[in-house]
């Protein structure tokens, strides 16, 4: 009888022991959809990053990202100022960052569009070519990073059945309106390597 219950104590411990590991380990961790790591910007820096992106295309990663940026565009009249991410229509768009929604726009290039603006108004994330907006979206809404804002789509000039995510950053500088701002590239941000590599 003691021998049962001392086999019925190492069981337990055994089983304690396997959730304690399984809950410790890193690869297990349960906070859902992973935003890629991405480079912190240092503090000190003359134009600081963005931080801790999440990838604007759900079940997109990293590494199927093709660097778009200053392709040309309309036979050379103008570059590509933005990242092209590839993905089949009705695929969820998600806030590559948190802001505040400045506009939503219908463009003849764009199509359906999105302007969000970081709470310090230093940055707006752009969103192109969407086939709609996430339900009850609205100008000035609060936009947490990772929530669901629209949905992939061919819109504007992208081409029919091109489907695809035109996803834009624009360094703000004070003052300047939803439609200005200075791009930068947005693929080292969210591919966590250099251009070109
Ligand atoms: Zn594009």
């Amino acid at each position: 009888m003691r021998s049962v219950k001392l086999l019925l104590v190492l069981i337990v411990v055994a089983l304690v022991a396997a959730v304690v590991y399984v809950y410790a380990s890193p690869s297990s961790t349960l906070d859902g959809p992973k935003a890629p790591a991405i480079p912190v910007a240092q503090s000190g820096s003359a134009q600081p990053l963005p931080s801790g992106l999440v990838m604007p295309v759900q079940g997109v990663k990293s590494d199927q990202l093709t660097d778009t940026w200053h392709q040309s565009r309309e036979g050379g009249a103008r570059v590509h100022e933005a990242i092209d991410i590839m993905a089949p229509g009705g695929t969820p768009v998600l806030a590559a960052l948190p802001g505040t929604v400045e506009k939503l726009f219908q463009s003849d290039r764009g199509g359906t569009t999105i302007y969000i603006r970081t709470d310090d108004s230093k940055w707006t994330a752009y969103y192109a070519h969407l086939r709609g907006y996430a339900p009850g979206l609205a100008e000035g809404q609060r936009i947490t990073a990772g929530q669901l804002i629209g949905y992939v789509g061919d819109t504007g000039d992208a081409g029919p059945g091109n489907f695809h995510l035109h996803f834009a950053l624009n360094r703000m500088a004070p003052g300047e309106r939803w439609w200005q701002g200075t791009a930068i590239n947005p693929y080292p941000i969210l591919a966590g390597k250099p251009s070109g590599s």
